[in-house]
């Protein structure tokens, strides 16, 4: 099968809820991701009510189960460590019947989406696939992509193309697309540990910011023993990614000593607040990271990603089934 209605390139929230959604209105999708499983960092824990409005869209609701947990109420600290702001979480009655803010573990989200596309028979996963170019005429768009094991590529074809790939996303910089810096570049070490039970209690029960001007931290409760701890990075730390180890603890000292918790997972990033120029080249269109990317403290990313999938999805069914049309080259 080479020919589709659409073609997502990548496979991370935003490409495997839109092909959800695509493959749920019966369109035909084939989705290519160069990675053979899910991003193994730290990235994603917060997750608001209009993504569960979208997981709920998608019948998925049920088995978010202990994927996802309240979110606690978040204190801001000063210098001192005295109380600035308390923000309580919302009392019901919800909005949008969820609650504003979630806890969740991503990789067993993205799991439920990846399991919801296996019974979907009109999408097409191929992982270890990477899409190498794209280009469009009036009629339609096409990819071509490296599958596994192979050593040439392979042409797809497909009414639209959507670039789900991320903050790098090559097919944006292959288009020419610039991105407009929102003037915010900080390098911050994100750390997972599962807790054991008896220093879980001695840790703080709420999100905490720690306001301190020589070096801003974050603490997160997040489902069961998960806690998350983000620590701004200064010159003279480590900006490896892979963030030495002998150097994170004394980081977190504060907190927690070896023994105390699992590592599950840490690296260090630089957060940017920036925006694509363009977010549609005629067949070709921008959603997710690869259109947008901010600091992760407010917890919109992946979010505003699945926003995006939310609200083409609907637009690409009904173009595509040819109920609404869109003049070629037209952008919005
Ligand atoms: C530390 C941290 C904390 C965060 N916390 C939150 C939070 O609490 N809440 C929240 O909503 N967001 C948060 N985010 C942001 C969130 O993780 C991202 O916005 C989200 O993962 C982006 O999803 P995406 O699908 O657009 O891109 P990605 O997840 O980056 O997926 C892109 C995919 O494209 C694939 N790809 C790239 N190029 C190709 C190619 N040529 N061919 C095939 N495949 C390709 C990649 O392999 C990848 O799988 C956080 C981010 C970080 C770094």
């Amino acid at each position: 099968m080479t020919s589709f209605d659409v073609i997502i390139s990548g496979l991370g929230p935003t490409g495997a809820t839109l092909a959800c959604l695509l493959g749920q209105s019966g369109l035909r999708v084939g989705v290519f991701d160069r990675m053979p499983d899910l991003y193994p960092l730290p990235r994603a824990i917060g997750l608001d009510h209009e993504a569960m409005r979208i997981v709920q869209e998608l019948g998925l609701a049920e088995l978010m189960g202990e994927t996802i947990a309240p979110y606690r109420p978040s204190e801001y600290r000063g210098m001192d460590g005295e109380l600035i702001k308390r923000l309580d979480t919302l009392p019901e009655p919800h909005l949008l019947s969820w609650s504003p803010n979630y806890v969740f573990d991503q990789p067993s989200f993205e799991r439920i989406l990846r399991a919801r596309l296996e019974h979907l028979p009109q999408v097409k996963v191929f992982l270890e696939a990477d899409v190498q170019t794209t280009g469009q005429n009036s009629q339609h768009a096409w990819a071509d992509v490296v599958l596994k094991g192979d050593e040439a590529a392979t042409r797809f074809e497909a009414a639209y193309i959507v670039a789900c790939d991320g903050g790098s996303s090559p097919i944006r910089k292959r288009l020419g697309i610039e991105l407009e810096d929102l003037d915010f570049d900080e390098h911050w070490l994100v750390v997972d540990a599962i807790v054991t039970d008896e220093k879980i209690q001695h840790l703080p029960q709420t999100q905490v910011q720690y306001c301190e001007a020589a070096r801003p931290s974050t603490f997160v409760v997040g489902p069961g023993n998960h806690r998350r701890w983000e620590v701004m990075l200064l010159e003279g730390d480590s900006l490896s990614p892979e963030f030495p180890e002998d150097e994170l603890w004394p980081l977190l000292e504060r907190w927690l000593k070896p023994g105390d918790a699992r590592l599950w997972r840490a690296a260090a990033y630089r957060f940017h607040g920036l925006v694509a120029k363009q977010w549609r080249r005629g067949r070709i269109l921008l959603a997710g990271d690869a259109a947008h990317m901010t600091p992760p403290f407010m917890a919109q990313g992946m979010v505003s990603g699945m926003r995006d999938a939310h609200n083409l999805a609907w637009k690409l069914a009904l173009v595509t089934k040819g109920r609404s049309r869109v003049p070629f080259g037209h952008v919005f």
